[in-house]
Parts: C-alpha cells; structure tokens; sequence
C-alpha cells in the first residue's frame, strides 16, 4: 500500500493519542509534538526527532519500541521505526527543555537552566561580616569586596587560590550574599567546576555550546569554585577556552578558585592556564595565631557558645592546618558540653579532641632527638651510641635519652636500644637530667631549647 505523507501523519495522530493514553510521562508526551513522520521505506519508518538527546532519550527509555508496537498495530505494514536527527533545528525548540543546560542524567527530572540558579546554594554564615581579615587573607579579602562593590570590571578573571579551608568558598558566598543585598538586578551565578563541567560537557555532546554561552550571557558575575577539577579532552577544554573569553568579552566578571595558581594546574592546557592567570590572582595564606582567635571568637559568638578564653588559646596554638579543620574542632567541643550540660574546660577539650590533637602533635623519633641533640652541640651522632664516657659527650647523650623519654611514646627499652644501651641506662639518665635541670641553668636552657626546637615551635 503506498503511504502517502498525509497518511503517515493521520497514522502518526492516532498513535500519538494511543501513547498519551498509556503513558504518563509528561516529557515524552511534550516531546511527541515535535516529532513526525518522514518517510516509510521497506516497512521502516523514518520518525525524526530534533536533538540527538531527545533521540537517545526515547532508545534508552525504549519509546521507539513502544512506537514500533502501536504502529503496527496500527498499520501492518509499518515493521519498525527509525528515529532520525531532523537535519535542521526545529525552531519550535524551546531551549529550557533541551539537555545540555541541565543536570541530571534523565530527562524526567531536568531542571531547567532557571534551575542551575535556583539550585545554588549559599551558606548564610558565609558572609563578609564573618569574615575573620589578617595580614595572609587581608589582599584576598580586599578583591572580594571590589567586586562585590563595583560593578565595572577591573580585574578578569579574579583568581583566588590557597590550600583547603582557608576560605575560598567563604569569599564567593560573601560576593552573592553582598550583590543580592545592595544590588539584586545583577545576576550572580555561583557553581562548582564539577558541576559547570557536566553542563558543558553535555553541550557539547549534543553540539549545543551556543545555547551553553547564552545561559551564561544573562549572567552579571559568574562564580566557579574549585577550578582544579575542570579536566577533559583537548576539545573540551578548547571550547571552554573560547566560552571564558566570549564572557570576558561580554563584560562578564568571573571569579575562580582553586587550591593551586592557574599556571599549577594539572591537566589544564597551557593556553587556559595563561588565561586565568590574565586578571587577578591571590593566594590566600595560611592563618596566624591572632586570626584564629579572632576567627575562633567570631564561631563562638555565632553558634552563641561561652567558650573559655584558655579554651580558645589552646585550640588555636594547636590546630593550626586550616580554619575548617579549627571550626570542626570548636563545634565539637560546644556540642558535646551542650549534650552532657557540662561547661567547656580545657580538660574536657583535650579529652574530647584527643583523636585529632595527636595527629597534629608532631611525631617526634628518637633520631630525629639524636640528630637535633648532636647538632646542637656539635658532635656526631655516632658519639651519642658510643661508649665515650667523657662530660661533652655524656651529658648530650643523658640529655638526649631523656628528651626520648618525655617526647616520644618509646618504652624504656626501645630508647636503650636505639642508643645500644638498657633500659637501666635510660632511667638513670632520666632521673641525672631531672635533678640537672632544677639546679644547673645550662642544662635547663639547653633542654627547654631543644625541646622546643623538636616540637616545631
Ligand atoms: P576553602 O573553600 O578555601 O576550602 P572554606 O571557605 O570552605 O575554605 O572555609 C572553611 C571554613 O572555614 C568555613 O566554615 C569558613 O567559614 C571558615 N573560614 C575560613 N577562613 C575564614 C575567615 N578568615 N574568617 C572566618 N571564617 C573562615
Ligand atoms: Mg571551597
């Protein structure tokens, strides 16, 4: 029977309604209308669809079976269907519900591009106010605050870059927070470079990168945070190359962060790191020992917790990696006196952080004792094993057997072996050391210098 093209679009009708009965899948419903028939050659239906998403969508969820099915049905001769690209973009398209702007991997639960705004999150506490400024963030702080305040475009790409929790993130949720305060009509987006990635990726994939820029040209300040995980192919990287300048060109503020310099990036094409590296770049150091009380105080006040001043003094001197891993600490602390309804003490905060605090306590070898005692007073570290019983040498040694005793978690024992000795030696050591030091200043200072030189302070 020869199909005419008004037939196969009659047919086209009648399954479409059969499908609509059966199925409830809104997208699919939606996405029937832009399909139609082509042609029919050999029983095999040519049904065009406009994106090649839309046609893997419909294979995966194997629509185009249920189609066949229902068509033969309909009409025998039909023994299957073929989905085909549209040559052309279908201008009925509508660009929100195409996938290269969205998420997720099914298309039944795409958000929109309105999502990618409405998804970011921003962590309220994240704000300038909250922002604890010294001497290492003070120049990072700074660049924020100018382009949270001005809306020219001084500086393109503003690059921040530190080691973990020193407070990247904290800056970028403080630039939203400030812009959506003072001047709400400007567009802020905030994403992580995983998520940025994906949607680019996917515009890609489904050649839509113009679709990809123009999302982005409705957007005033365009934050991507984490920079360090943009990876992929040489042409994915191209594109993105030419996505950044076409933003940067558009008068477009980005903001990026990182843990290393844009020229430190690995895996990233020199071309794009030398881009990046274009506007402002600032490394964020790691904190003093006044800013973490400074920054520990402003925690306390904000979790709205009477921290003990000793308390705060001792987190500070002691968790000095990264303000995350401090804040981490102070919550535990305040949590559990709240839970147990006990006051915050210095004891209770060395019980409840022992598991962290030796971690941070440097572990000191007895070597590494042998090797600051040796040099300190100029001998070697043989003499320190040897049998020499002579003051210059006996003395450094007992000195150096009883920093092993204080500094180390060593049995007797082990210390006697590592200076070929017994544990007897040791204590006698030990106890010689202990009496020197309350009557003989030399040997005091002597001990609380390399005590203090052993334990990095
Ligand atoms: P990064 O993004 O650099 O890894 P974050 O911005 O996530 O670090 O910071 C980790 C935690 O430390 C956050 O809770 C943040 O509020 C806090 N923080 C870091 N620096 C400061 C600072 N200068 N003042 C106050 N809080 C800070
Ligand atoms: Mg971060």
């Amino acid at each position: 029977m020869q199909q005419t093209q008004t037939n196969l679009e009659q047919q086209w009708e009648v399954v479409c309604n059969k499908i609509r009965e059966n199925s409830k899948d809104t997208i699919l419903n939606r996405w029937l209308e832009q399909m139609s028939p082509e042609s029919i050659d050999n029983g095999l239906l040519q049904l065009s669809v406009p994106t090649r998403f839309m046609q893997e969508w419909m294979k995966e969820k194997e629509y185009d079976s249920l189609i066949s099915s229902i068509w033969t049905s309909e009409n025998p001769a039909i023994q299957d269907i073929c989905l085909k690209i549209q040559s052309h973009k279908a201008p009925v398209l509508d660009k929100e519900e195409e996938a290269p702007l969205t998420m997720s991997e099914s298309p039944a639960a795409q958000p929109s591009s309105e999502d990618l705004f409405a998804n970011v999150y921003l962590d309220p506490h994240f704000t300038f106010e909250n922002f604890v400024v010294g001497k290492p963030n003070e120049f990072a702080y700074a660049a924020a605050k100018r382009v949270a305040e001005s809306e020219d475009v001084a500086f393109n790409p503003l690059y921040l870059h530190s080691s973990v929790g020193l407070g990247k993130t904290h800056l970028m949720h403080s630039i939203a927070w400030h812009i959506q305060k003072t001047n709400p009509n400007r567009k802020v987006l905030y994403l992580s470079a995983e998520k940025f990635m994906y949607q680019f990726v996917k515009a890609l994939r489904f050649d839509d990168t113009v679709a990809f820029r123009d999302m982005f040209r409705s957007v005033d300040v365009l934050m991507i945070d984490d920079v360090q995980f943009i990876c992929g192919k040489k042409a994915t990287q191209e594109e993105f190359f030419h996505t950044f300048n076409a933003l940067v060109d558009q008068g477009k503020q980005i903001i990026l962060c990182s843990d290393s310099s844009p020229l430190e990036l690995k895996g990233i094409e020199d071309r794009l790191k030398t881009r990046m590296a274009q506007g402002l770049v600032v490394d964020i150091f790691p904190t003093t020992y006044e800013m973490r009380i400074g920054i520990l105080e402003s925690k306390a006040a904000l979790l709205n917790a009477p921290v003990p001043a000793d308390v705060i003094a001792f987190l500070a001197e002691r968790i000095t990696s990264n303000v995350r891993e401090l804040e981490g600490a102070l919550k535990r602390v305040i949590a559990n006196a709240q839970l147990l309804g006990t006051e915050i003490t210095l004891d209770s905060t060395r019980q409840i952080l022992r598991d962290i605090l030796n971690v941070y306590e440097k572990e000191i070898t007895v070597e590494d004792i042998q090797k600051a005692v040796a040099d300190h007073f100029t001998l070697k570290m043989s003499d320190l094993k040897s049998t020499r019983r002579d003051r210059k040498i006996a003395r450094p040694r007992q000195m150096a057997m009883y920093l092993a005793k204080i500094l180390t978690t060593k049995s007797l024992p082990d210390i006697g072996s590592a200076f070929d000795r017994d544990h007897t030696t040791i204590i006698h050591a030990v106890r010689t050391i202990e009496e020197l030091i309350k009557t003989d200043k030399n040997v005091a200072e002597d001990v609380c210098l390399l005590e203090k030189m052993l334990k990095g302070a």
